[in-house]
C-alpha cells in the first residue's frame, strides 16, 4: 500500500491497546485512532480489576507507553453506536477494530432472580470501581450478614473477598469516597460461594485463591461435602498444572483450622443453584440441588435440595457483551460472528472492514494477557487485507476532531487523561493514598478538557 493507513480501534482497555500497539509496531505506515466510550483509556483495568488488585493495574504502565506512542491517539467519551456509526467511520478510516469487551451480567434465569437483595457481578464491580455509569450508591442489605455468591471464577473471588473485607482494609486503595463510606454499611459476616461442580472445575487461578486468606479479617472455609475428585477431575489434575494447583489449595484450606477471623468465606462444592427464596420482595435464602459428580467432571442432579439463609445474592456466573450497532451479533454467546477475527454476516462472509478482538470476539473468559496474542492474530488478518480495504473519503487525523466537534460531543484526548490523571494522584497524595478516583462523567470531561 503507497498511503497511509487510517485505523480506528473502538475499546481502549487492553484487546484495544494491545492491537493498536501490535499495528503500530508493523511495517505498514499506520494512524491509529482509540475511540472509548469512557472519557478515560484503560477499559477492564480501571472498571473491571479489583481496587485490592494493584499487581494487576500495574499493567496500566505498559499500556500508558503504547498511548503515548505518537502514530497513536486516544479520543474518549464518545459512544459507537449513537456519537459515530460503522457508516460514519468508514469516512475517516480504512479498517476498524473492535475491541468493547463484555462488561454486562449474563443472565441467569432463576425463579427469584428478580428479588430485593439479589444482583448481578458486574454491576458491583462497576460501583465498587467507581464506573461513571453505575449508580453512585450500593443498596447494601441492612442485614445481610450471610450473603451468596453463585459462581466459582475469579469474577466470584473479586466480589466475596471485597465483601469480606473491611471498608478500611480497602480505604488504602484508589477507592472512591462514596465507595468507602458504602462499603461501611456492608454487615456481611459470612460469604457462601457456591460451585455447581467439584474442586477440579472450579475456574479460580491459584494465586487468586490463595490471596484470600492474606487478610487478618477472613478465614477461608472449604466445606467437605461434595469435596470429589471423579476421574474426569483427576484427568483435569494430571492435565493442567494450573487445575492441580487450584485443588491443592482448596486442599490447604479445608484442612486449616479457623482463626476466628471476623468474616468467612466458605466454598461449597456440587451444589447447583435453583431459586432465590423471598418474602416481601427480599432475598431470604437460596435454593440449591445437591449434585454428584458423574465421572467425566460434569455433574447430575441428586434430587435432594439445600435451603440456604442468605440475605443476598450476588451472582458471578460471567459477562456479556453489548451487541454493536451495524453489526451481527451471536445472541448464544454474546460476540461478534468472525472468522479469526474477520466480522462475518449471517452468510458467513466477511463484512468489509471490521474486525474484532478480545472479548467481544472470543466471549468474556481469559487473563488479560491472553488477549494480546488473540490481537496478533486479528491484526495479521487486517494486514493481510490492506490491499483490499476501500479508502476512507477523509483519512486526515482533523476530519474526525471536526466531525466530533461539530455535533457537539465532548471528546477527550490523551494530554485530556493526563490532566485527569494528575488530579486523581494529587487527591490520593492529599490524604497519603495512591489515588482517588474521580467518578462522575461530567467531572472527569471538565478536568479533562480544562
Ligand atoms: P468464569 O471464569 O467463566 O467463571 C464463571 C463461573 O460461573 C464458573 O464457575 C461457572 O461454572 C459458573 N456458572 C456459570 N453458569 C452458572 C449457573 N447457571 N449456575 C451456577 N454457576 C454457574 O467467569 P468470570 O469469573 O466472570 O471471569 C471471566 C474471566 O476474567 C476469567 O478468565 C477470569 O480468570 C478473569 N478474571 C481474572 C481476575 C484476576 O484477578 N486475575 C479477576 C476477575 C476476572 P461452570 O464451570 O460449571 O460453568
Amino acid at each position: 500500500m503507497n498511503r497511509q493507513l487510517r485505523v480506528a480501534v473502538i475499546g481502549a482497555g487492553p484487546a484495544g491497546i494491545y492491537a493498536s500497539d501490535i499495528l503500530t509496531k508493523s511495517e505498514v505506515d499506520v494512524r491509529v485512532d482509540i475511540i472509548e466510550r469512557d472519557p478515560t483509556p484503560f477499559g477492564l483495568i480501571r472498571y473491571g480489576v479489583a481496587p485490592d488488585h494493584p499487581r494487576i493495574k500495574e499493567i496500566i504502565k505498559a499500556l500508558r507507553r503504547v498511548l503515548s506512542h505518537d502514530d497513536i491517539r486516544f479520543i474518549g467519551n464518545v459512544n459507537y453506536g449513537s456519537d459515530l456509526k460503522f457508516d460514519d467511520l468508514r469516512l475517516f478510516y480504512d479498517a476498524v477494530v473492535f475491541a468493547t469487551g463484555a462488561s454486562k451480567d449474563r443472565e441467569l434465569d432463576l425463579p427469584g432472580i428478580d428479588l430485593h437483595g439479589s444482583y448481578g457481578a458486574a454491576d458491583f464491580v462497576s460501583w465498587y470501581d467507581g464506573h461513571p455509569e453505575a449508580p453512585r450508591d450500593w443498596d447494601f442489605q441492612p442485614h445481610a450478614e450471610q450473603v451468596a455468591v453463585l459462581g466459582v471464577g475469579n469474577v466470584g473471588l473479586d466480589v466475596a473477598r471485597i465483601l469480606a473485607k473491611t471498608a478500611d482494609e480497602l480505604r488504602v486503595t484508589e477507592i472512591a469516597d462514596n465507595v468507602y463510606d458504602g462499603l461501611r454499611t456492608n454487615v456481611a459476616k459470612d460469604i457462601h460461594v457456591f460451585a455447581r461442580r467439584g474442586p477440579a472445575q472450579v475456574k479460580f487461578t491459584p494465586m487468586e485463591l490463595r490471596e484470600l486468606s492474606h487478610s487478618p479479617n477472613i478465614d477461608v472455609v472449604v466445606h467437605p461435602e461434595g469435596f470429589e475428585l471423579d476421574e474426569g477431575s483427576m484427568e483435569a489434575i494430571r492435565g493442567s498444572k494450573s487445575v492441580k494447583l487450584v485443588v491443592d489449595v482448596l486442599q490447604n484450606y479445608l484442612a486449616k483450622e479457623e482463626t476466628g477471623a471476623a468474616h468467612r468465606i466458605h466454598i461449597h462444592f456440587c451444589q447447583n443453584p435453583v431459586e432465590i427464596l423471598g418474602e416481601d420482595g427480599r432475598v431470604t435464602g437460596l435454593r440449591t440441588e445437591v449434585t454428584e459428580l458423574d465421572g467425566t467432571g460434569n455433574v447430575r442432579g441428586t434430587g435432594e435440595f439445600i435451603d440456604w439463609p442468605v440475605q443476598a445474592v450476588y451472582r458471578a456466573i460471567g459477562y456479556y457483551s453489548d451487541n454493536l450497532a451495524g453489526l451481527p451479533f451471536d445472541l448464544k454467546d454474546g460476540v461478534v460472528p468472525n472468522d479469526g477475527g474477520r466480522v462475518i454476516d449471517i452468510d458467513g462472509d466477511a463484512v468489509p472492514g471490521a474486525y474484532v478482538t478480545g472479548w467481544i470476539k472470543r466471549g468474556p473468559v481469559g487473563l488479560i494477557g491472553h488477549t494480546k496474542s488473540d490481537a496478533a492474530h486479528t491484526i495479521d488478518l487486517l494486514l493481510s487485507d490492506v490491499d483490499s480495504l476501500v479508502a476512507p473519503s477523509l483519512p486526515q487525523l482533523e476530519a474526525v476532531d471536526a466531525y466530533l466537534d461539530q455535533r457537539g460531543i465532548e471528546f477527550t484526548t490523551w494530554a485530556g487523561w493526563e490532566k485527569l490523571d494528575a488530579h486523581e494522584i494529587a487527591l490520593g497524595e492529599a490524604v497519603g493514598r495512591e489515588r482517588i478516583k474521580v467518578v462522575p462523567r461530567d467531572t472527569m470531561v471538565s478536568i479533562s478538557r480544562s
